[in-house]
């Protein structure tokens, strides 16, 4: 059997007549440049996500750069970030002479451990880029008290939280609407993946929502006339026909990777050193990722690839050990945490169209690669 770690071929086939109408549709309006599928999806996004406005831009890494220029996280600010993410929640500062100041991740949850990021509050900080990794949010009450107590601007990224929620002010809130701004990625692999690059950026603030709007083209909101020095990052109008096709099911897919997470934890749980991520109370999961925490990973990873099962490693470097963040001054054993479980983890396929049969073939995969060993 074969489980390829991810494919956006078996979704694409079992819709292809839904898809393809959608992408001749674009071709034949001529329509590339903001046509008026980006218009729609920001509309549909913006009421499904729960928030007042939403802007679509060419990707979740060219959101968090716009966001860090707009809140002001450039110029020697000091904001703080995981070591725990991917690239782009902290080269989004370094790009505009921000200083990511680095926190350790929580062992439980993968995400930012917050009794870290309270500690390192000072008059310095100039915001938070709380980071919604995997499957849950990054405690959202506890950020929102945090910055408002001090006054912290708050980026959320959640170009892995869609449709993720957490408990603020005794309300269910979706992930990356609660901050000032939040931003989410269309990558393929992620849960609501584009057929290319693309992103999202949403806010409740009116003229936070002028500004990104203006910065995504140049920084005008007339042709040629230029208020700010913007960028060059729209989203895609093919991409956004594709993205207004997956919304229609976005809920049932969410669903799917749900069963399968529960069938993996079931599964996985009795097998002798293999841990799985728990969720936390103030948390409803989005599994975009089904991680285990493993000893001998590597060997682990090489075996399920002979058995035709493909892994990833979400990531295999915490960002201040990496060669181009040295000149921030960090060493190996600054973020204990974080080093150890780089080593450890290990991401299983997940997506909504795996079978039943292929999730209990990676677990006995497993099951029998520590059985032998064990
Ligand atoms: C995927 C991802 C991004 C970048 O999104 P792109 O659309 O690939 O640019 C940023 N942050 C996190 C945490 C991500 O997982």
């Amino acid at each position: 059997m074969q489980v390829p770690f991810y494919t956006p071929v078996r979704e694409y086939h079992a819709r292809k007549a839904e898809f393809d109408h959608a992408v001749q549709q674009v071709f034949e309006s001529g329509d590339f440049i903001l046509g008026e599928d980006v218009a729609a999806f920001e509309k549909e996004a913006a009421s499904w996500l729960g928030v007042k406005y939403a802007v679509g831009v060419a990707s979740g890494s060219d959101a968090l750069i716009i966001g860090s220029d707009i809140l002001g996280f450039r110029n020697g600010a000091e904001v703080l970030t995981p070591t725990y993410t991917f690239f782009a929640s902290a080269s989004c500062l370094a790009r505009l002479g921000a200083r990511p100041v680095f926190v350790d991740m929580d062992e439980e949850t993968l995400n930012m451990d917050m009794r870290q990021v309270a500690q390192k509050v000072s008059p310095r900080i100039k915001g938070i880029i709380p980071v919604h990794l995997f499957l849950q949010p990054t405690p959202l009450q506890e950020v929102m008290d945090l910055a408002r107590a001090n006054n912290l601007k708050v980026l959320e990224d959640a170009a892995e939280g869609w449709g993720m929620q957490s408990l603020v002010d005794g309300a269910w809130e979706k992930a990356g609407t609660v901050g000032n701004i939040g931003i989410y990625s269309f990558f393929p692999t992620k849960t609501l993946g584009a057929y290319g690059d693309a992103g999202l950026m949403v806010t409740d603030d009116e003229v936070l929502y002028r500004k990104i709007k203006m910065y995504r083209v140049h920084g005008t909101s007339t042709k040629y006339h230029h208020e700010y020095i913007g960028y060059n990052s729209r989203l895609d109008t093919l991409q956004a026909a594709i993205l207004l096709v997956k919304l229609t099911t976005t809920e049932k897919a969410i669903a799917a990777r749900e069963r399968h997470a529960r069938h993996y934890t079931e599964r996985l749980t009795g097998i002798p050193g293999v841990r799985v991520q728990s969720v936390r109370k103030d948390a409803h999961p989005v599994y975009y990722v089904y991680n285990i925490l493993v000893p001998q990973r590597d060997a682990l990873a090489t075996y399920l690839k002979g058995k035709g099962i493909g892994t990833t490693i979400y990531y295999p470097k915490p960002l201040h050990l990496q060669p181009c963040f040295a000149y921030l001054g960090y060493k190996e054993g600054d973020f204990p945490v974080s080093e150890r479980i780089c080593k450890e983890i290990l991401a299983l396929p997940m997506y909504p169209e795996l079978t039943d049969d292929e999730v209990d073939y990676v677990c006995d995969t497993i099951a029998s690669f520590y059985g032998k060993r064990g």
